[in-house]
This record gives structure tokens, C-alpha cells and sequence, in this order.
């Protein structure tokens, strides 16, 4: 079924109810507690400004860390709640203290419309990771309207991204709205030319992702340290550079698959060569096939950036994961920052999934180029691959 008809937020009477609003507050805090970036914290406010505003009471709930079912101090919600109240200083912030116990249940009690209660970490509970319906019911009888805004979450089958839904009419808030109006549009509807890119380290992280993107687009780009393989596939010498030995037979399929169905898939024809993993390594460029032995490919060189650039040129749709080198390092940092370059001129509608090329893409100075900058890395790759998200297939229909 189609992921853009899910019912969002505005499709529910939120006036005086009490609203479950799953929200990402898993921010970074340093060793004090301090939260060292809010911005998760502040991109759950236009959902929840919108409920407020609309008279809603508002029950928030997140998991931060990895508690593994223990109440664990240092990673208690109690930051959270103080920066957001400072984020919304004419709003009422309570935290609960608890998840589901007598201390929630008494402070959902308490509240008024157009007021918000944040719940304890829901990972202090073994029962929100393994989905447990008791655990569900009874997050959920604390409300009567359940809004789902954790994109990075939604690819798991967890108490308060799925589990909840069984018990109450359920939504998509304006962060999750959006992630399925962008990536949803290029997996189930992409206006074409439609231009895939992938890189990264690994083949076998992105197996999944790579088949399905071959059959969605009409090109796909594969550079990065994954390109190797493919490489390698060809017959091509490749030094020391990163290798998946064991998917070399996948990479000759996907090779077939794409002369079979007719599709453009693009291979770096030259590299960017270290004679070690260093950024004060000797360089070269050279074609590929061309590696000296002992050397290791670590970036697209000058002629696949113009390959590249062509193909991106024009497209209607670019969708991009993964970067075209180690662009940690500033030698082996061109390639992607090229790549990002053609996406933000292409005037087509760009999407960057998640992870390090959405890093890539923000350090780089581009993201306000960007169509969309996908927020779940896990989630928008599984998406990309084209399985369906239990947090997102559990919403309802409009
Ligand atoms: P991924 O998490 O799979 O998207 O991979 C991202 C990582 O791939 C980054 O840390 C890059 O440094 C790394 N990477 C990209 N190209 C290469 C390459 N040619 N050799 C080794 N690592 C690479």
C-alpha cells in the first residue's frame, strides 16, 4: 500500500485530547548531562507547536540510548524536558519521572489542554524494544490519539512506534509527513530521468538497497569504496583497496541485470590512489584497472567526476547514499564534494539518505541545496531497499 496516503496530523480532531506524540529526543549530552545538540529536540517543534496550539495535551515519549531495559540515571529524559521547556517558554512542560507507572498516569491527570507531558526514557523498559502488547496497551490507554514523528525509528517494530497502534487511531507528524512525501514520491512515483547514487564502505551493507534502486532507476552511480568490487567483478586490478570478496558473484549479477533491463550503471573509470590509509599518503591518478600494487583506492578521480556530473546533469530525480570517497580526509574528500555539487545544480529533486552523505552534504556547505536531507539513516536505506516500515505500514490510511 501506498505510503502517501498515510492520515497525518492535521486529519485528526486533536481539540482537549490527549495526544501520544512519539518523538527522536536521542540527543547527544556529554559526560555532565549537558545536551551537546538540541537540534532533534528543536525539529519536533512544529508538530507539536501545531497540537498545542491546537488545544491538544500532548504526551511525549522517545527512547534515548541504549538502557537495555535498566533504569540507567545517565540516560534519563529530565535534560530533555528542561531544554524543551526552555524552547517553549509559554508552554507548561512536565516531565513524568516514569514511563507507564503511578507517576505518568498522575501527570497525565493533571494536565490541561494545550500543555505537555514528557514521559521517561521508553528503553528503561525491555518491553518497548520487544514490541510487548501489555507494554502497548498500557503506554497507549494514557492517550487517545497516537502521532508518529521518529523517522529514525519507524524501521523498527517497537512498543511505541508499532505496538501502540493496535490500541489507537494513528498518524504521521509533519517530520515523518515529510520524510514519506520525498522518499515515498522517488520509490513509488519518481518523476524521470530518476538518477540513483551509491557509495559508502560496503556491498554487503547495501545489498538490498543496490538491487532495488538498479530496478527503480534508470541510472545507477555506484562510486566509493564499494565501487571496488564491481571493479574487481570487471576483471579490473584494484591494489589494496577495500574489497568484498565474497559479493563478487552479486556484483557480475547486478552487471547482467542491468544490460538485461536496459539501465545505465556507472563505474569510476579513474581513482584517487594512496600508498597508505593516511591523509599525508602519496597520491596518484590513475585510470582504473591502473592501481599500483600495494596502493588503495580512496576516492573517484577526475574523469568519473565528469562521468558523474553528466549523468546527474538533467536527471528530475538524484536519490544519494553513501560517499564517493574518504571524505574524512580532505585528499580523498573531492569526489563527494563534486557529487553534491552536480546534485545541487541538477534542478531536479535531490534526496540524500541519511548518514554520512547527509554529514557530507552539511559540512560541505550544500544541504540548503538539497530537496530533502532524510533524517533516519537505518530507516531511509531499508526504504530505499524497499521494505516496508513497520512504524510507517502500522499508521492509517487517509
Ligand atoms: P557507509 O557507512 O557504508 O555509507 O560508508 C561510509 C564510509 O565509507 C566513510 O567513512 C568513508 O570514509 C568510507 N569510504 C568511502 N570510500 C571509500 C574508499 N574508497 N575506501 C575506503 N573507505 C571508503
Amino acid at each position: 500500500m501506498s505510503v502517501l496516503n498515510k492520515k497525518t496530523v492535521r486529519d485528526f480532531d486533536v481539540a482537549g485530547k490527549r495526544v501520544l506524540l512519539r518523538v527522536d529526543y536521542n540527543v547527544p549530552q556529554d559526560e555532565a548531562g549537558i545536551i551537546t545538540d538540541d537540534k532533534r529536540i528543536r525539529a519536533s517543534l512544529p508538530t507539536l507547536k501545531y497540537l498545542l496550539e491546537k488545544g491538544a495535551r500532548v504526551i511525549l515519549c522517545s527512547h534515548l540510548g541504549r538502557p537495555n531495559g535498566e533504569w540507567k540515571m545517565g540516560l534519563t529524559l529530565a535534560p530533555v524536558a528542561k531544554r524543551l521547556q526552555e524552547l517553549l517558554p509559554g508552554t507548561k512542560v512536565v516531565f513524568a519521572g516514569d514511563v507507564i507507572g503511578a507517576k505518568a498516569k498522575a501527570a497525565v491527570a493533571a494536565m490541561k489542554n494545550g500543555e505537555a507531558v514528557l514521559l521517561e526514557n521508553l528503553r528503561f523498559h525491555k518491553e518497548e524494544e520487544e514490541n510487548d502488547p501489555a507494554f502497548s496497551r498500557t503506554l497507549a490507554s494514557l492517550a487517545e490519539i497516537y502521532i508518529n514523528d521518529a523517522f529514525g525509528t519507524a524501521h523498527r517494530a517497537h512498543a511505541s512506534t508499532e505496538g501502540v497502534t493496535h490500541y489507537l487511531p494513528a498518524g504521521a507528524g509533519f517530520l515523518i509527513e515529510k520524510e514519506l512525501s520525498f522518499l515515498g514520491r522517488a520509490v513509488e512515483n519518481p518523476e524521470r530521468p530518476f538518477v540513483a547514487i551509491l557509495g559508502g564502505s560496503k556491498v554487503s551493507d547495501k545489498l538490498g538497497v543496490i538491487a532495488n534502486l538498479l530496478k527503480l532507476a534508470d541510472t545507477l552511480i555506484i562510486g566509493g569504496g564499494m565501487a571496488y568490487t564491481f571493479l574487481k567483478a570487471q576483471g579490473y586490478y584494484i591494489g589494496k583497496s577495500l574489497v568484498d570478496n565474497e559479493k563478487i558473484g552479486f556484483c557480475k549479477e547486478i552487471m547482467e541485470q542491468a544490460k538485461k533491463t536496459g539501465k545505465q550503471l556507472l563505474l569510476p573509470v579513474d581513482n584517487i590512489c594512496a600508498d597508505e590509509f593516511s591523509p599525508t599518503a602519496n597520491i596518484k591518478i590513475v585510470d582504473a584497472g591502473k592501481i599500483p600494487e600495494g596502493w588503495m583506492g580512496l576516492d573517484i578521480g577526475p574523469k568519473t567526476v565528469a562521468l558523474f556530473t553528466e549523468a546527474i546533469k538533467g536527471a528530475k530525480t538524484v536519490v544519494w547514499n553513501g560517499p564517493m570517497g574518504v571524505f574524512e580526509m580532505e585528499p580523498f574528500a573531492g569526489g563527494t564534494k563534486a557529487v553534491a555539487k552536480a546534485l545541487a545544480e541538477c534542478g531536479g529533486m535531490t534526496i540524500i539518505g541519511g548518514g554520512d552523505s547527509a554529514s557530507a552534504v552539511k559540512n560541505m556547505g550544500f544541504a540548503d541545496k538539497m530537496t530533502h536531507i532524510s533524517t533516519g539513516g537505518g530507516a531511509s536505506l531499508e526504504f530505499l531497499e524497499g521494505i516496508e516500515l513497520p512504524g510507517i505500514a502500522a499508521l492509517n490510511a487517509k
